[in-house]
Formats: structure tokens, sequence, C-alpha cells
């Protein structure tokens, strides 16, 4: 595979851009070699400045649910543009995507828009301080949450431990009020709560975690979070940034019947632009500013182009039966992964959840990031440049989880096995 000038655009990047990206795990760290530039994008299908066609299981992390350049998105943000770009006042877009999110996730009364699941994530902590006056959070190590300074943190040595930061930059005092617990665990929540009476704002939780590769709940897992916060006074955040409106028409708590106190989304509900959310209760939400103490802004939220991408993709959705189809073709995958290394007589462990998967090199069951990190990881990255030379784009990294699209078509996915067994052969 020619990629001459996706090779003199990284040397020119790596001259202005710190590494030639602007998110890191697109520099190709985790797998080596280089990243491959993109200008161009169509249904499941993606083309790199030298011309080669990539089947995409990326999905731009996400919001390509409905494969890229979706003619109907498309047409809305043009539509959109023409009226201009931004207002900085209230747009009709706005209370259309407000309702429609609150029609189709019932836990969440009402919702303020931002522009990125980062800052989604970073208010509903903040508005969970606000409103329950407490200042602990949980948060389970390998979820993530956007890149806010008291988030950036994973486990500490022991299950009560406090936080220590993952990131240079952040104070150990910002990151004091945070507290890391193994997901999958129910005695750790049951002891931290234990441990600190009265003084945990709530649990932010990725419901279906999707960060670290994927994993599931245990069954009873995400009830048991929804009891033990009642109990104590304590919020339940669900992070579904990434599983909102993908997982389920009304995302992850309605595919496992939960009703948190405060919901984050992002990715789908932006179509491909910069977008997020926050929303829940209304007694919580009516403490943000103007109404309440806990302030929150933004220059750009609710933006419109944002708002006709998201409101085209959700429609779209709806119209297109989508989450059947999703379903099927995110089995069809599973099976055939599974088949495929059994054939080749390599233990995998394929974890998938409707049109989200990943791939472990383990013979172990993954059930967290402990388990995930038991991966053979010289495995996936052969794996992963397999696929690549064949003309399949895998996320490049062990821990992050492959998406699947509407615009893959069955056909597409038996490809895509074939290409996977005959690469799991040779390695
Ligand atoms: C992507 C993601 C975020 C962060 O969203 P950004 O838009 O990248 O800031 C937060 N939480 C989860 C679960 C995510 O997958």
């Amino acid at each position: 595979m020619n990629r001459t000038r996706s090779e003199q655009l990284f040397a020119e990047a790596l001259k202005y851009i710190p590494g030639g990206v602007n998110s890191p795990v697109r520099a190709f760290r985790a797998v080596g070699g280089q990243p491959f530039f993109v200008n161009r994008a169509s249904g499941a299908k993606i083309w790199d400045v030298d011309g080669n066609e990539l089947l995409d299981y990326v999905g731009t992390w996400g919001p390509a649910i409905l494969g890229h350049a979706h003619p109907k998105i498309i047409a809305a943000v043009k539509a959109a543009a023409d009226h201009g770009t931004s207002f900085g006042i209230p747009n009709p877009l706005e209370v259309t995507m407000a309702k429609l999110i609150c029609e189709r996730v019932p836990a969440v009364k009402k919702i303020r828009m931002t522009s990125s699941g980062t800052e989604a994530c970073m208010s509903a902590i903040r508005l969970a301080r606000g409103f329950t006056r407490r200042d602990k959070i949980i948060k389970f190590d390998g979820c993530y949450h956007g890149h806010a300074d008291s988030l950036l943190v994973r486990a500490g040595s022991g299950a009560l431990t406090f936080g220590n930061p993952d990131s240079a930059g952040v104070p150990p005092a910002f990151t004091q009020h945070t507290i890391v617990l193994p997901y999958n665990d129910e005695d750790a929540v049951t002891a931290c709560f234990a441990a600190n009476p009265n003084q945990i704002a709530g649990i932010i939780v990725e419901p279906v975690p999707g960060n670290a590769g994927l994993y599931l709940p245990q069954p009873g897992y995400l009830e048991f979070l929804g009891e033990i916060t009642r109990a104590h006074g304590a919020l339940l955040i669900f992070d579904e940034v990434m599983t909102g409106f993908r997982l389920a028409r009304g995302g992850a708590q309605e595919r496992f019947h939960i009703t948190p106190d405060l919901s984050t989304f992002g990715k789908v509900i932006g179509g491909g632009l910069p977008v997020g959310a926050f929303g829940g209760r209304a007694e919580i939400m009516d403490c943000l500013a103007p109404l309440g103490p806990v302030y929150q802004a933004g220059t750009l939220s609710g933006n419109p182009l944002a708002m006709a991408a998201g409101l085209a993709n959700l429609a779209e959705l709806e119209a297109s039966d989508a989450y059947a189809k999703l379903e099927k073709l995110g089995e069809q995958l599973a099976a055939g992964m599974r088949d495929a290394a059994k054939s080749a007589g390599v233990p995998v462990q394929v974890n998938a959840c409707g049109s989200m998967f990943c791939t472990y090199f383990t013979s172990a069951p993954v059930h967290n990031v402990a388990d995930a990190m038991k991966s053979d990881r010289e495995r996936f990255k052969k794996f992963f440049h397999g696929m690549l030379d064949a003309g399949f784009y895998f996320a490049p990294s062990q821990f992050e989880a492959g998406f699947i699209s509407t615009a893959h078509a069955p056909a597409d996915i038996e490809k895509t096995v074939a290409a996977a067994a005959k690469i799991l052969r040779g390695l």
C-alpha cells in the first residue's frame, strides 16, 4: 500500500502540531508505524490521501453510526450553514434537540448542550457536587470521561485509595476527591460508601465501558449502582457519550433498564460535529446557572450546525430501523471473529454489545481493565497492521472499541471476517 502522501503530511504535521496529531491515539503509538491522512469518507469507507480505500470500523470514534457523509446529515448542515454558523443567542434547533433527547431518554427531563463530551462530564460532576453539597466522586478504573482534571485518574494502589493524577499538570489536590474503584466489583463500592459516610456526591460510570477495549456489566451490576447511590443520597451518572443513541434508541440505560440521575452524551448526537450534552432529573438540572448556583457556560453550546447534524442523525436512526440492523451486523461480526480465531487456534475474547466490539488476545474472559491488560498486545499490533494492509481499519489501540455503522453490509462483515481469519492464522 503506497502511503507516500500521508508520510509527507505527517512529517510536515510533526513540525507544527505536537506529535503531529490533535488527539494522541491518532498518532499510532500503541501499534507502531505512522497514521494515514484521510480526506474523503462515504458510507462504511474512508480514503486516505494516497487514494487507498479502507473499510472503516472506527467511525470517527462513534458518531458515524449511519456511516460517513450521510446525505441527510450533509444536506442538514449545508442548509443550516446558509443561515449562519453561530448566533450566541437561543436558536430554534436547540429546543428541538432538547425535546427529542428528553423524549427518547425518559430519565432526562432537562438537558443542556456543550461542545464536547469532556465538557459534558466535567459539568455533570460539578452539578452532582453542587446539588448534593458533597465533594467526593467515585469513578472506575479504565472508564474514560474526557480529560477534565478531576476525572483524569485511574486506580491507586488499593481499592480505597484516593486517585493519583494520570497526567502531568494535574495537581494531586485536584484529584483528591476522586475515588477510583475496579469496575464490576460490588464489594469495592459497598466498602467505599461505608468508609466515606455522607461524603460521596455520586458515581460516574460508562454503563458499557468502551475506553479500555470493551467489556460488559455483569448481570445486576448497574442495578446495584442505582440502589447503592439511592440508599446513600448520592447520584448515579451514566456517561453515555459513547453508548447514547448507539446501544439502543434510548442508549445503554434503555438496553439495561436503568434510570440514572444524570446522563452525559456526545458523539452520535452531534452526527460528526463537535457536541456534548448532560441532562437528568429536573430538580438537579435546575441548580444550573442562571436558575441555580452551579456555573456552566459555552460560547458555541447549542451551535446551529451541530444541532442540525445531530438532529438529522437521530431522525434517520429512527426512520431507518437502524438498531435492529446494527444488532444483526454486530452479532455477525462477533460470531465470525470467534470462528476465525478458533479455526486459527489463537486464544481471543471477542466482547461485543450491539454495534460495539473488541477483540482481546487472551484466553481469559475480560470484565474489567485488569483483565484487559492481560491481552497480548504484540499480537494485537500484528493483527492491526495485517488488517490495515488488507484494507480494514480497526482502532489503532488494543484499548479502544470498534464501531459498526448501518452503512456496513453483511457482505462487508463477511469480507472482514475472512481477512481476519487469514491474519489470525499467521500470528
Ligand atoms: C469520547 C468520550 C468522552 C469524551 O468526549 P470528547 O467529545 O472527546 O470530549 C467522554 N466519555 C466517554 C465515555 C467517551 O467515550
